[in-house]
């Protein structure tokens, strides 16, 4: 089974567009939505969920107040104020650094495990997709992303699937670490902008240090052709091969309006054209048919 990474250095690229277009056109794949923090594959492909699971992302400190001597301590040492005045540990702001249990005299604190999310398994429109929830202000996103990523594989082995599609996270952080690590490729999605060719130069040196292999696709390329220029001289530098060039298109613009794939609103669009050609080469370079 062959794990594909689709990735862009900051959200609105487009990159969620081309990895669910992606799947609908690939056989035996598996979609793993790995942007948690905001997660939105399910929006155009309909997911119904088969199976969920639990994610415990934190641990939290809780006490035993009947072991509580009220001696302040653990109050007095907490960096993060996480304990009132009442003694009371308050959840939002613990992190969970288990300094208070070290240094309870009474033994009444402990760490105990934190739901902040929940993991879905579904059948879409492309298959079989796993994604994710995080609760609103959890943190530690990047274990999710290794979570959701695991799943995804182990299902499709579990379901003879070839191909792994990776949805990744935006940024260069340790979601998109965690989203990128393990991967056969990468596929970057980048625009002829300033910030876009900012962005594109440290995932570069991301894939790099990962030895991870990148394909570039640029999107919208007609918006600036001669930075469209620079970012395939650069890529070609960095051994990042393009893939292919995609025009503004207004059929994706009105296929996100109506919260449908792009191929299935209009299959012979500039942009469904180009995802045809990044389908040849993805049979050809990473599925090696
Ligand atoms: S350090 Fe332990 S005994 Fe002292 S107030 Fe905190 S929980 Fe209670
Ligand atoms: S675990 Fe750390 S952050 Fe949480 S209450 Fe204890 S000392 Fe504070």
């Amino acid at each position: 089974m062959k794990k594909l990474a689709v990735i862009s250095g900051k959200g609105g690229t487009g990159k969620t567009t081309f990895a669910a277009n992606l799947a609908l056109i690939t056989d035996s794949v598996m979609l793993a939505d790995c942007d948690v923090d905001a997660p939105n594959l399910h929006l155009l492909l309909s997911p119904e969920i088969i199976k969920s699971q639990d994610f415990y992302g934190a641990r939290l400190a809780v006490k035993d107040a009947d072991r509580c001597s009220d001696c302040g301590l653990c109050r007095e040492l907490c960096h993060f104020q996480a304990i009132d005045a009442a003694g009371q540990i308050m959840d939002y702001k613990c992190e969970g650094c288990g300094l208070c249990v070290a240094c309870c005299p009474e033994r009444a604190l402990k760490l105990v495990e934190h739901k902040t999310g929940d993991i879905f398994f579904s059948s879409c429109r492309s298959g079989s997709l796993v994604h994710a929830r995080l609760k609103i202000g959890a943190e530690n996103s990047g274990k999710l992303v290794s979570r959701v990523k695991t799943e995804a594989e182990k299902w499709a082995a579990e379901q003879g699937q070839q191909l792994v599609i990776i949805d990744g996270s935006p940024g260069v952080g340790c979601p998109v670490i965690a989203s990128l690590s393990g991967a056969d490729g990468a596929l970057l999605i980048s625009e002829p902008t300033l910030s876009g060719i900012s962005d594109l130069k440290r995932i570069a040196d991301l894939l790099e240090h990962f030895s991870i292999p990148g394909y570039l696709i640029i999107n919208k390329h007609d918006i600036n052709e001669e930075l469209t220029d620079y970012l395939i001289d650069y890529c070609q530098e960095r051994n990042i091969p393009l893939w292919a060039k995609v025009p503004f298109d207004t059929a994706v613009v009105r296929a996100l309006e109506r919260g449908e794939p792009v191929l299935e609103y209009s299959a012979d669009s500039p942009f469904s054209r180009q995802l045809k050609q990044v389908k040849a080469m993805l049979e050809e370079r990473i599925l090696g048919k």
